[in-house]
Order: C-alpha cells, then structure tokens, then sequence
C-alpha cells in the first residue's frame, strides 16, 4: 500500500509517499509560502531529478491538488492515479491528554484535535487546516493522525507536573507534554533492535538533536521524562530557542528593555538558542563547528554550552531511570555531528563510556560508536519521522 505522509505548517506542506511493503520513499516535495506571493512546490520522484514550479496556491487545498497532480502526473509521477495511495498519514502536533497514540481520522477526533490548538496555536490549526484539504480532495481514502505528543503521555505524574498552582493543571491543563515523540519512539525501537535485545527491558536515552532538540527516557519500552515542556520551548539550548531559562528573566528583559510579554517570547523563540548565544554567528551547527575548530571564542562558547546542558540531561535522566544501558543521537546534528557526540560523551565517564573515535567519526546507517568494553552502549540511528507515521498508519487501516 502507498502513503501519503502530510506534515502541514502554516504556510508550507512536507509530503512523502511510502510504500508500506518496501518501506521506500518513492517522491517526496514541499510546498512553500501557501497563501503569499511566490508559492513554491518542489518534487522529487525516487531517482528522479528535483523539480520546482513557482506557481500560485491561494491555501492548502490549492498546495494538496498540486501534490496530488505531481504524483499523478503522466511523465514524472509515480501513480497511474489517486486509487494507488491507500491511505494518508497526518502529522498532528498536540494531542494534549486526549490522544496517547495515533488515531483513525473520523469528525469526533477533529473536533478533539481542535481542542487541543490553544496548547499549539501555530501548529495545530495548521495540521487541522491539512487535513480538511486532503478530506476534500480524497473524500473515500482513510486518514491516521500521529501526534508528536502522544509516545510521551506514559510519564509518570512527577515528571509531567510544574511547580504551579494545581488549579492551572485542572483548569488549563498546564503540565509537561513533550514532542518529537513519533523520533524518540522510532529511534528508541530501532536502537533495541539493532542490538538484538527486548525494548522492553531496557532504559534508553534518545537525544534528539536538529534545529529543535529534546532528550527523551525511554525506560522498559515506555516515556518516562522529556525535555520539552507545554510548549517545545523548555529543556536544551536549540538552533533559535532558549531551552530553559530562569522564567524571572521574562519580567527583567520587558522592564529593562521595554518589550511586551509577545515580544519577549518571540526573542526567546527565535533569536535565542545557539544563534543569540553565538552573537548570531549562525543557527547552524556546521558553521558552529567551523568556528569551534578555528578557535572563534563565539563559536566555543555556544558549543561548550550546547553540549553542557544535553550531558545534563543525560544525569538527570539516567537518575530517573537509575541507570542508563544505551545513549542514541538523532536528528541533523545528532546524526551527523561527530564533534557535539563527543563532547557530549567527555562528560559521561562515571557511565562507563569509552568512545570509539573512528566509530564516531563515521557517516550513515545506524552506528555504535562506543568500544565493546564501555560499559553503557552509545549510538547513532538516523531517525525517520514520515516511515514511523506511514507504518502508524498502515497499522490502523489494515
Ligand atoms: P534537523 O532539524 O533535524 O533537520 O537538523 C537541522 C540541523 O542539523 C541544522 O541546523 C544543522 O545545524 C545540523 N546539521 C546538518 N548537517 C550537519 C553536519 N554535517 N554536521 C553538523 N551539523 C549538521
């Protein structure tokens, strides 16, 4: 069966179709600035050459008939017509309290979804807004929602719980959610299979580091603790996002720089992580990376900072789970960012880590880069988002 695997944005569409039997991607595009002038569609075919049409999409059902024309198409597509995509797979952002695992799309799961958009104001009216569009153009094909909420509805009370006013739990449902979850999830299955051993009987840390980054604790098969919070905001230092901060610096900044709260958070959102630490050097790791080896005091704070807060993690995680067997990296820096793993793994010797530096310093598939006498397995496992929605959605059509 064919997928169409849909991540809506607010003004962008990611799609990917899986084939659910080879678990290949065989095209996959993007569509950018739906509703601005210049909208953009890129699509590429497995194998084929990239292609890119500036042409108008007024909203998101204009961007799916495009995708869905691309895919079609005589020349360049790789279906005869729509009857060859079985099903879509919708990334969903927030699923609040309400969803711990994906879904089969019906109006009454809609209506939940929409629920949850004061929790992801930017996020899940985008996602409900995709799924409209393709309910509109695919009436008849069945659609799953994976939420990236959901793998981490398993934590336990005290470690989704703030220090606030219990009746902000009760009235607003202000509490940890956590996201990347359909990553941590993936990777951490993967990291137990690749290892021969039962996910149930292992404590993993998934560090799942990109432009976004959180850490999850993945103890017998289940989320116990995630660095990200109500919002993706909290936990590590990310390529824009502050990750924690003392939340009095909201109230000092808007006094000493006469900011609104808006402004504020719009600085801690976007023109904080390793870009403000690094004095806007770059948001980019590799630039980070380049700078770090030419000795730009920039470039070796952020590093030494970034790389800091994710060992932390790594402590708190490993005392929540007391004991930590495997440590994965994902995502862009993650998975192909040798320097940051072993900076990370400098911090870890009371874990028994002994880092293989050739191991580490390799590019590709799944990787241990720990010696065979470390006593906690370190590894990279690139993590795959749109498989884990298409296998979500295969499993719940079949
Ligand atoms: P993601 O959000 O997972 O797509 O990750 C994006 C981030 O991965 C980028 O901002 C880069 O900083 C980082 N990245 C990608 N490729 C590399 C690389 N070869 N070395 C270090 N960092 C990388």
């Amino acid at each position: 069966m064919n997928i169409l695997v849909i991540n809506c944005g607010s003004s962008s569409l990611k799609f990917q179709l899986i084939n659910s039997e080879s678990e290949q991607c065989i095209a996959k595009g993007l569509c950018e600035r739906i509703g601005i002038d210049g909208s953009m569609i890129t699509y590429t075919p497995a194998g084929g050459e990239k292609e890119k049409n500036v042409t108008p999409m007024a909203d998101h059902t204009d961007a799916i008939r495009l995708v869905l024309e691309a895919l079609t198409n005589e020349k360049t597509g790789v279906v005869k017509n729509l009857d060859e995509i079985g099903a879509v797979g919708h990334r969903v952002v927030h699923g609040g309290e309400k969803f711990s695992a994906s879904v089969v799309i019906t109006d009454e799961v809609m209506a939940a979804i929409e629920e949850c958009n004061d929790l992801a104001p930017l996020h899940n009216p985008a996602n409900l807004i995709g799924i409209n569009a393709c309910k509109t153009l695919m009436p008849t094909t069945p659609m799953v929602a994976v939420f990236d909420t959901a793998f981490h509805q398993t934590m336990p009370e005290e470690a989704y719980m703030y220090g606030l006013p219990y009746e902000y739990y009760q009235k607003y449902k202000i509490r940890r959610y956590g996201f990347h979850g359909t990553s941590h999830s993936f990777v951490s299955k993967k990291a137990a299979e690749d290892l021969g051993k039962n996910y149930e009987d292992l404590k993993i840390i998934v560090c799942h580091l990109g432009n976004g980054a959180s850490v999850s604790a993945v103890k017998n098969g289940k989320c116990v603790d995630t660095s990200m919070g109500l919002t993706p905001l909290e936990g590590l230092i990310m390529g824009t996002r502050s990750g924690d901060i003392d939340p009095a610096i909201i109230e000092f900044l808007a006094h000493k720089e006469n900011k609104s709260i808006d402004e504020i958070m719009n600085i801690l959102n976007k023109k904080s992580g390793v870009l403000g630490l690094s004095d806007n050097l770059s948001s980019d790791f590799r630039d980070l990376e380049d700078g770090y080896f030419a000795g730009n005091e920039n470039a070796v704070r952020t590093m030494k900072t970034f790389c800091y807060r994710v060992a932390k993690y790594i402590g708190a995680y490993t005392a929540a789970m007391n004991g930590v067997d495997v440590i994965c990296f994902t995502a862009g820096v993650g998975e192909n960012g040798p320097l940051v793993r072993s900076m990370v793994c400098e911090y870890l010797g009371y874990l028994g880590i002994k880092l293989d530096e050739e191991a580490n310093n390799k590019r590709g598939d799944d990787t241990v880069i720990t010696t065979p006498d470390s006593a906690t397995t370190v590894m990279f496992i690139p993590t795959n988002e749109e498989l884990a929605i298409a296998r979500e959605t295969v499993r719940l059509v079949k």
